[in-house]
This record gives structure tokens, sequence and C-alpha cells, in this order.
């Protein structure tokens, strides 16, 4: 009766702790900490449309900020998912004439997107991943000095078109003297590359959401990386698009008003923000994969910057104890059941 009494109290205590990790009390915010935020903007090529693009360009220059331009230096024609041969097209004058001058104002930071933006694949949406590593020494090196030819100054950006790349690509750009990455937090990455790794991590849409949650994280310096194309404008594509551009200027001239916020270019991150190296994106991997162990009714203000920050340090303890107590209460609750569907089967056979 006493060993009974005793697990039932070990038993209890086991169960508070699993419940008391779980409703652990979010982390309070840090005083004098500067929420950065990066934009990159994908996609700006010979046929993408330039009227937006102009108010983009005008909207950052209105607010003395700078934003990063993915930059398709020779544009597939037909449909970029289709891998069939397809003529290109170079930037044209206008085109290159923007971006110039862009760069000039110091409005615009350079990134090469690609060589032609189309597939080399139809299962899988890439043009470097898989590719052999001289043909990617060869585009990238013919789209840097392209851009560069426009801009007359050097850049060392690349932004992978979908995101995608491997570890030729990561050869290919030390190679060739870029400096900095931006793709996405599914890529790869080895603890001794020289690269710079700065991946997306936030949409239009969610941006105000993970500002907020930012300011609650125990980072000192937050980096928040915003993606959009063209095509998340609703005056773009209607079916599409998330926002409009009264709304994206409303949401700048908001970021602008807050004391704690600073927009960046990636070029401008990666001098001012500390550590950004592989190691730091390698971090932010095992940050993510320990966060989806849990359900989505038990993520806070800290799992939600884990994926929309791209975090400096690794997760609080916090998490360590819900994700540890979820499933230690996962454990306990199916032995229990186990106990109990024993007692009873026995207690029948008892009985026959
Ligand atoms: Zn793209």
């Amino acid at each position: 009766m006493r060993t009974l009494i005793f697990y039932r109290r070990v038993l209890s205590t086991l169960i508070f702790v699993c419940i008391a990790s779980i409703t652990a009390s979010a982390t309070q915010p840090i005083d004098n900490k500067r929420v950065n935020i990066v934009f990159r903007y994908d996609d700006y090529s010979a046929t993408s449309p330039t009227d937006m693009e102009l108010r983009i360009i005008d909207s950052f220059g209105k607010h003395e900020a700078s934003i990063t331009f993915g930059v398709i230096p020779f544009r597939c024609v037909r449909d970029a998912h289709d891998p069939s041969p397809q003529d290109i097209v170079p930037l044209t004058s206008i085109k290159a004439n923007i971006l110039k001058n862009g760069f000039k104002d110091g409005i615009l930071d350079i990134a090469l997107h690609g060589y032609s933006h189309q597939t080399i694949s139809a299962k899988q949406m890439t043009q470097f991943s898989g590719l052999a590593y001289n043909a990617q020494v060869e585009r990238l090196a013919k789209g840097k000095n392209f851009l560069e030819g426009i801009i007359n100054a050097p850049f060392t950006t690349f932004v992978p078109p979908w995101n995608k790349y491997d570890l030729n690509t990561l050869r290919a750009l030390e190679e060739l003297g870029f400096s900095t990455l931006s793709a996405g937090m599914d890529g790869v990455a080895t603890e001794n590359s020289n690269l710079i790794f700065l991946p997306a991590t936030c949409h239009l849409s969610r941006l105000r959401d993970a500002v907020k949650a930012a300011r609650t994280s125990s980072d000192t310096q937050p980096v928040i990386v915003v993606l959009f194309h063209a095509y998340d404008f609703k005056e773009i594509d209607e079916k599409r698009g998330s926002i409009t551009y009264q709304e994206f200027s409303d949401l700048l001239n908001w970021l602008k008003s807050q004391d704690d916020v600073c927009l960046l270019s990636i070029s401008q991150a990666a001098k001012v923000i500390n550590n950004l190296s592989a190691s730091r994106f390698l971090l932010n991997k095992r940050n993510r994969a320990l966060s989806r162990l849990l359900p989505s009714s038990l993520r806070d203000e800290e799992s939600i910057t884990i994926y929309q920050e791209y975090r400096g340090y690794p997760v609080s303890p916090k998490i360590f104890l819900k994700v540890g107590g979820f499933y230690l209460l996962i454990v306990i609750s199916v032995t229990v059941l186990f106990l109990i569907m024993g007692i009873f089967c026995f207690r029948d056979l008892c009985v026959l």
C-alpha cells in the first residue's frame, strides 16, 4: 500500500512539473534593443512590373532607407517553370538605368538573383542546385559581370532562384568573391564556410506580428529578413496578392515611426550585425527543428520568433522544458492508460 502511495506521489509530481513547464511565463522584453528589418525584393528583370518597382524605390527613398533588389540579369522569355530551351532577354536600358540610379542614390542594394531564373528540372524548381560546379561558376560569373557593368561597382550578394542551392553553389560563390548568401532557412551550409548567411524569414503579411514577437525575445539584436515579390501586391496579382501598395506604404510608415526598429539592406546588415556566419544559420535550423516538435497550441512568442526571426542565440531552456514536458506527459498518459486497462483485465481474470 505504501508503495502505491509513493508511486502516486511521484506521478503527481511529474505531471505538475510537466504542466508547469508547458505553461511557463513568456520571456521578458529587454531594454535598449533594436529590431533589424532587412527588405529583399526578388525578380527584378527586363519583364518585371516597372511602375510598381518605381513606387517601391520611391517609398524607400522617402524614408531614407535602403532595400535589396534580387536582380535577374537575363530573364527567360517564357515560363520559368519550364526547363525546355528558351530565349533569354537581358535587362533593358530603362531597367538598367533605374538600377544604376537607385544604387547611386543609396536606395538600392544589388544582389544577383540567378542567371535567367529558368528551372533546370521539372520536378524541383531550381536553377543552381544539382548543376555541375563549373556550370554554376560560369552562370554566376556572367551574371555578376553584367550587373557590375551596369552599376559600375562591385557587389557581393547572391540570392538563388526559389532559394535553392547546394554545396557546389557555396564553393562557386567563394571562388568568385561573393561574400553573402540570402536564400531560405531550408538550405545547406558547412561550419567552415566563409560566407555570410542572411536567409529570408518572413513575408510582408506577418511582419507586424514578427516585430512584436521580436520585442519579447531575449535576442539583443534580432534580425527579420522580409522577402516579397511584385505578385504580393494586389494591384499586380489580384488572386495571389496579399497587400495593396497603400498598405505597404502604411507598413513602412509604421516601421519608421518605431524608435526601436532599424531598416537595412542585406549589405548594410552584413556590415553592422554581429555573427551572420554559417554557425548562426545552422543554429537557426536546429532551433526550428526543435520548435517543430511542439504542437502549434503550445507555441508562445518565443516559438514564433524562431520561425520569423534570424536569431543569434539558442532557444531558451523553457523551450527544451516544454518539448520534454509535452512528450513526458504523453508517455505518462499512455503508461497510466495501460495500467488502468491492465488492472481491469487482471480483475476480470481473477473473477473468472
Ligand atoms: Zn525569384
